[in-house]
């Protein structure tokens, strides 16, 4: 065994079915400090983004409030396709229209709506922070709010909003400043403040919650007319083109086509229509695991290809089908070719289960990374949180769950108009992370200091180490991984949320 570990074209082309925890790199040689350290990266071919994140399109993961977070923190969200033609549009034009700060496309109830209507909204998005206007739209006069302590303890769900809406209501005129309207939230201690114009007709509102977000955000990726970047997934099946149509008039900027085995003639079909009907938008392809696929999908004309077959962690693809590729091998193989061939970017995606895995995908070659349990039970997540044994967790399941493909999901296999549906996914839950703003913080910040212990400022420098030999690859035995992990302690203290014993 070489004393510095080896070069990545040995190590991957000595043995196939390498996952994240089965390598490590060997640290490089620090001349620089962090601060010189970038981490922008293609996510496709045209489109760059300063952090190389990005969520999943699954309907546990991904809605505006996922995409605008992950767009604001410099990533990007694909917003799940789990839904109608319409409920998708209206999430990718909440992102497009979100103005840092403000709710431009508030959810708004009239005063004859019911407590039960908030009750359906609070299951759907999360929030019971209801602005009620004369007749339950935006533009419309402003009447009431209605908040979760009106509604409480309210035994007559079926009780009209006009009987329990607060009416004494603290607002403030459009054409605020962010900084103004964060003044106005904090000092009234209100969670919402309405925005309104001068006939009092309301124009958008701003949380409480989002002050933490409400700060200036370098990173953000952002179009020229400076809105936030947000892609969508859709599915390869003929009547999808009028969902494509419409996505594209919402103003979305990258469609990911989703599909769990990549290499179809649907997909291919697909990919050439988009490219020649809508040239400006970007195509992401996949999911492929092999170098033969990659090219299918290339020569069909993708922009950038996203990697990943029953590595992640709601799937059952593998033990079900018996086909897939651990995610270290399909990484490195298919970002090689996609690189020499054509200089695609590929997304790795699944299989993320703790920080080092980031610096992994990278390592092997990819240009982003593309998560759904790590970003899941965060507060911007789609459904509620809840109690499981005492640990309050939010519900995350795989897109080819019984469950998701009972609710129209599971679009991306094949099987899904079967009669007998094969799951190719489970439904389960995963712990309360708090806001994903602190959390992608987190992950970055690791990723920078990762990046530094292995001499690289950059992840074109990462990938340049890749190709040229100079990053160094050595196996982990399985001791070497326990040596590694923390051990030999009665109890401890995790340092951020429980993410280094994920993935374990
Ligand atoms: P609420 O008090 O039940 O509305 O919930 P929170 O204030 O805890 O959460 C509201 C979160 O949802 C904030 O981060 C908002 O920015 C976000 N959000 C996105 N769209 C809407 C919307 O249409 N209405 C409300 N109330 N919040 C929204
Ligand atoms: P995670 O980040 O949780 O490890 O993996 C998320 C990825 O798993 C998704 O981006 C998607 O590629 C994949 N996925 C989502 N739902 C399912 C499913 O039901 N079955 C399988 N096989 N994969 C899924």
């Amino acid at each position: 065994m070489s004393p510095n570990g080896l070069d990545a074209k040995t190590f991957f082309e000595r043995q196939g079915g390498i996952t994240y925890n089965d390598f490590i790199l060997l640290p490089g040689h620090i001349d620089f400090a962090m601060d010189k350290i970038g981490l922008d990266t293609n996510l496709t071919r045209n489109i760059k983004i300063k952090r190389p994140v990005v969520s999943s399109p699954m309907d546990t993961v991904t809605e505006s409030r996922m995409a605008i977070s992950m767009a604001m923190l410099g990533g990007i969200g694909i917003i799940h396709y789990n839904n109608s033609v319409e409920d998708q549009v209206q999430e990718v034009r909440r992102v497009k229209r979100f103005e840092n700060g403000f709710i431009t496309e508030p959810v708004v109830l009239s005063p004859n709506h019911t407590i039960h209507d908030v009750d359906v909204l609070k299951e759907k998005h999360g929030f019971s922070g209801i602005p009620i206007t004369d007749d339950g739209t935006l533009n419309s006069k402003l009447v009431g709010i209605v908040t979760k302590r009106d509604i409480d303890f309210e035994e007559n769900r079926a009780k009209r909003l006009k009987e329990v809406m607060t009416t004494q209501l603290i607002t403030a005129p459009a054409g605020i400043s962010l900084a103004e309207g964060n003044r106005i939230l904090k000092e009234s201690k209100k969670g919402k403040l309405p925005i309104v114009d001068k006939q009092g007709r309301l124009v958008s509102l701003m949380s409480r919650t989002d002050l933490l977000k409400n700060e200036d955000f370098p990173f953000a990726s952002k179009n020229q007319d400076k809105q936030l970047l947000v892609g969508a997934a859709l599915s390869t099946r003929d009547e999808d083109k009028e969902r494509l149509a419409e996505l594209v008039k919402a103003g979305v900027d990258v469609i990911v086509i989703d599909s769990s085995q990549g290499d179809s003639v649907f997909q291919i079909n697909t990919i050439k229509y988009i490219k020649q009907k809508y040239p400006q938008i970007d195509v992401v392809g996949g999911n492929v695991v092999t170098a033969r696929q990659c090219k299918s999908l290339i020569d069909a004309g993708v922009d950038a290809l996203r990697i990943g077959m029953g590595s992640g962690s709601i799937c059952i693809t593998q033990d079900t089908l018996s086909v897939g590729r651990a995610q270290g091998s399909a990484v490195y193989h298919t970002a090689k070719f996609s690189k020499e061939y054509a200089n695609i970017p590929i997304i790795a995606d699944g299989g993320i289960a703790n920080i080092g895995h980031i610096v992994k995908a990278l390592s092997l070659g990819a240009s982003a990374v593309m998560m759904g349990g790590l970003l899941a039970g965060t507060s911007e997540s789609p459904g509620e949180y809840f109690y499981e044994g005492g640990v309050r967790v939010k519900k995350y399941r795989g897109m080819a769950s019984h469950e998701a493909m009972e609710k129209g999901g599971g679009k991306r296999y094949l099987s899904v108009e079967d009669r007998i549906k094969v799951a190719q996914g489970v439904t389960g839950t995963v712990v309360d992370k708090g806001s994903i703003v602190h959390l992608v913080q987190y992950l970055m910040q690791s990723l920078l200091h990762s990046l530094q212990e292995l001499g690289r400022k950059s992840i074109q420098e990462l990938h340049h180490g890749l190709y040229d030999g100079t990053l160094r690859f050595e196996m982990r035995s399985l001791s070497a991984q326990t040596e590694g992990a923390v051990h030999n302690l009665y109890s401890f203290k995790e340092p951020h949320l429980g993410l280094l014993r994920m993935g374990r």
